[in-house]
């Protein structure tokens, strides 16, 4: 090798992934050897070099160190606070395709929202693990499950029979899709419906459902929340809508089902957390009747007022007030501070 194109390389910043090592590290190492939390931003030490977090150093009243029980004032340790900052631990859904690192203490905090939670499949002989979309397609390539598109408007009508039935919404980046489940019960055909994600959280989602039989002219309908789940459990073991058996008529074992999936309501407290405000700003709709108005957020503008439950003529709204009643009620909003 000669000089000039050693000098040339020591002068090339190092590329990121250069910068980086796998390396074996005792767990206990990051954790506090008090408490046994992990270590997070402000770590501090005894004049011997016994660490302690922070909050353990809060609730020593003798000043002596638990470990050696000498006194002492625990001071700063940014040496170790710049270890435990710097050790990346892989997100434990790395066999999904996550390639995120994080110190120890944001593992799990990352893992309760990451992308590539895995769901599973609900058929009980079935062990298949995999990314939303994945279990999508072994649904319906592998079970053949029936699958209808969900449109962007959220209504569709179906043929509903006993089984599973995918919804998949035409957005695929939506890192979800949703699952009607029809089985025979004794009185008759118990209808759940299922949000199928990573990270099963509170309800998103709302739905109603309309059945009608021809035969018969029996009609029924339900509106609920639509539970997530990542089906670890299962399929969903509580029904949202039952048509009864005697009702659907002769030997005909499906119902034409009409279901709408909506955002479920706008001004919720999940709705505002995070990126809501800024990714759907509100608008105001004044509604036809009357004139006066309800405030829904732009995603909630197809479908009925979460407010009033009532179906909405949208039309256009401009104003070149500046002081019109969402920018005041956004503005609003913005100034909430939600406490948890
Ligand atoms: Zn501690
Ligand atoms: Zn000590
Ligand atoms: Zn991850
Ligand atoms: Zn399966
Ligand atoms: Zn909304």
């Amino acid at each position: 090798m000669d000089g000039s194109n050693s000098n040339k390389r020591r002068d090339e910043a190092p590329r990121e992934g250069d910068r980086w090592m796998d390396v074996r590290i005792l767990k206990e190492t990051l954790d506090c050897t008090v408490c046994f939390e992990h270590f997070r931003t402000e770590i501090y030490q005894c004049s011997v070099g016994h660490f302690i977090c922070s909050s353990c150093r809060d609730k020593i009243l003798d000043k002596k160190c638990p470990t050696c029980s000498i006194k002492t004032s625990f001071k700063r340790c940014f040496g170790m606070e710049h270890v435990v900052q710097s050790v990346a631990f892989p997100c434990s859904n790395a066999k999904y395709g996550c390639r995120e690192g994080h110190a120890y203490y944001q593992k799990e905090g990352h893992e309760q929202v990451c992308p590539y939670g895995p769901c599973f499949c609900p058929a009980s002989d079935c062990s298949f693990t995999g990314l939303t979309h994945e279990l999508l397609d072994h649904l319906t390539i592998y079970h053949m499950s029936p699958c209808t598109d969900l449109p962007y408007h959220g209504t569709v009508a179906l043929r509903l029979e006993p089984g599973i039935h995918v919804l998949a919404p035409r957005n695929k980046g939506n890192n979800h899709f949703f699952m009607l489940n029809m089985e025979p019960e004794r009185l008759g055909y118990a209808i759940s419906v299922v949000c199928v994600q990573p990270n099963a959280t509170e309800p998103k989602f709302t739905c109603s459902m309309s059945y009608d039989c021809s035969g018969t002219g029996y009609c029924g309908s339900a509106s609920c929340q639509i539970k997530s789940s990542t089906l670890s459990d299962g399929l969903p073991t509580d029904y949202d809508l039952i048509p009864p058996k005697r009702k659907i008529s002769g030997d005909r074992k499906f119902i034409m089902l009409r279901i709408t999936i909506h955002q479920a309501s706008s001004v919720s407290k999940s709705h505002v957390k995070g990126k809501g405000l800024t990714s759907t700003p509100l608008t105001l709709f004044p509604r036809r009747s009357d004139d006066d108005g309800d405030i829904v957020c732009r995603s909630c503008i197809e479908g009925k007022c979460p407010t009033s439950s009532q179906k909405l003529l949208f039309p256009d709204y401009s104003s070149d007030d500046d002081d019109d009643v969402p920018s005041r009620f956004e503005r609003a909003l913005k100034r909430v501070s939600l406490l948890d």
